[in-house]
């Protein structure tokens, strides 16, 4: 490979991942990693709970800080790019200096989706994406203070449950029928409500905001039922949107994120795309799939490597994430869209472990406060294995020797 190297778009969790891993398969050529934030890349999933709950004890950097300078990745920060030339193999970036590349890879991310009404408000409005949004709201979670939250996604959730814990009280409005619908399935859903509303947040469901303005006392939402909400501060938390605009300018195919195959690569041969921003087919035919997980960053970040250095591929995994509030760790894996779901124990009552079938198939599992049997579970899904429903409602088996009982 010549020596201009590799450029990484994005010093997020994707692109960091990717950097380290092209140097842990063997990569000797230069490698340049370009942020447009000024920080060391970061983590972003503690910045809704540890890094406002007990900031002082809380880390969030990806690698030690040391990482980069010894493994000789160059690290340029705090400057984004402005243009990628695909033929010319060029990136450049905002301050008019232009970088040359032999690859590159895309991992630009995603921001909070904006809604203006809300933000024409001002002071007092917070979206939460990056550490400084993390660290502007440390000044606002006082205890005593009303919170209202637009969207009750994983950040409205999230950042209800630690409000709480830090003594605000909080109301959450959402457009859907019931929070988190996007990624879990309605008993979930429904158990989160009830949860949440048990520690006296004021859910507001299926209402959105048609009027904001600043009063006296506060900040003022209006409901499109009516109800008028009254806070000190607002946060919101709509979805991303998928930040594409480099790759679109430059000719890449763009479909709700950077169209990739299975390897995450783009539409052009000499480019990859992971992340929160890339949009993956995994086989031709099916539609292509962006998900919004730290795990998935870290894996396509594995995936391109070894694509790049020409390995072999990284094997498949089953989507996998992560959710914190009120006191429960859940972890969810598989197809949240399952047909039926099989309860192994009881929600809201001490460890559960809900499993999802499609047909006799197990395609889904989710643990809340029983972190231990993912990894079973996984290994189930993986297999698509067909176990009798008596068996997997049984308390006494455990995923992993279910696993194992497996013919090979
Ligand atoms: P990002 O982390 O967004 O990084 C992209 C980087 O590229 C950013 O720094 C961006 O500024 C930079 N960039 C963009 N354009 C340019 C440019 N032109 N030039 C230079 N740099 C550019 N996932 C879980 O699974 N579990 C969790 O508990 C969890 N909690 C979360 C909590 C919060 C508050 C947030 C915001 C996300 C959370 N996530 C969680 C999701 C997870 O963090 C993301 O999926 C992950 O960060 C995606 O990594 P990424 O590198 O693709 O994108
Ligand atoms: P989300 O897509 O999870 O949820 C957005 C919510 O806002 C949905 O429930 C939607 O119905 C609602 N909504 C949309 N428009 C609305 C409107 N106008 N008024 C009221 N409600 C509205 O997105 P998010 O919660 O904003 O999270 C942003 C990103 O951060 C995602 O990529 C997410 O994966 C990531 N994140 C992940 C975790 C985790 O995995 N534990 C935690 C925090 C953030």
């Amino acid at each position: 490979m010549s020596n201009t190297g590799i450029i990484i778009i994005g010093a997020g969790q994707a692109g960091a991942m990717t950097a380290a891993q092209l140097r842990q398969l063997g990569e000797t050529g230069r490698i340049t990693l370009i942020g447009d934030e000024a920080h060391v890349p970061y983590e972003r999933p503690p910045l809704s709970k540890d890094m406002l709950l007990q900031p002082a004890q809380t880390r969030c950097a990806i690698h030690p800080d040391d990482f980069y300078q010894q493994h000789d990745i160059t690290l340029r920060l705090g400057v984004a790019v402005a243009e990628i030339d695909l033929q010319a193999r060029t990136v450049t970036l905002a301050d008019g200096e232009a970088l040359p590349y032999t690859r590159l890879v895309l991992a630009t991310g995603a921001s909070a989706r904006r809604l203006p009404m809300l933000d024409a408000l001002g002071a007092g409005v917070h979206t939460l994406r990056t550490l400084d949004d993390a660290a502007a709201l440390q000044g606002v979670l006082q205890a005593g203070r009303r919170l209202i939250l637009v969207g009750a996604g994983v950040i409205g959730l999230e950042l209800a449950s630690t409000a709480v814990d830090l003594g605000l009280r909080v109301a959450v409005v959402e457009s859907a029928e019931l929070p988190m619908m996007r990624a879990t399935p309605r008993l979930l859903a429904e158990f989160l409500c009830a949860t949440h509303r048990e520690r006296g947040v004021a859910l507001y469901m299926r209402s959105s905001v048609v009027a904001a303005a600043r009063t006296a006392t506060g900040l003022a939402l209006t409901l499109s039922d009516g109800t008028c909400l009254e806070g000190d501060a607002v946060v919101y938390g709509i979805g991303v949107v998928p930040n594409t605009g480099l790759a679109q300018a430059a000719g890449l195919a763009v479909d709700n994120g950077i169209l990739t195959d299975a390897q995450c690569r783009t539409s052009h041969p000499d480019v990859y795309a992971v992340g929160d921003v890339a949009a993956c087919q995994a086989a031709p035919g099916l539609p292509p799939v962006r998900r919004e997980t730290w795990e998935n960053a870290n894996w396509q970040a594995e995936l391109a490597a070894r694509d790049i250095l020409g390995l072999p591929l990284a094997q498949n995994i089953v989507p996998w994430y992560w959710t914190d509030q009120c006191g429960l760790n859940i972890q969810l894996a598989g197809d949240m869209s399952a047909d039926r779901w099989i309860v192994r124990g009881a929600l809201g009552a001490g460890p559960c472990l809900l499993l999802g079938l499609s047909g006799a198939e197990l395609v889904a599992a989710i643990t809340v406060n029983q972190g231990r049997e993912m990894r079973g579970a996984k290994e189930l899904i993986a297999r698509r294995a067909c176990i009798e429903p008596a068996v997997l409602a049984d308390t006494q088996q455990s995923l992993r020797n279910l696993s194992r009982a497996l013919p090979a």
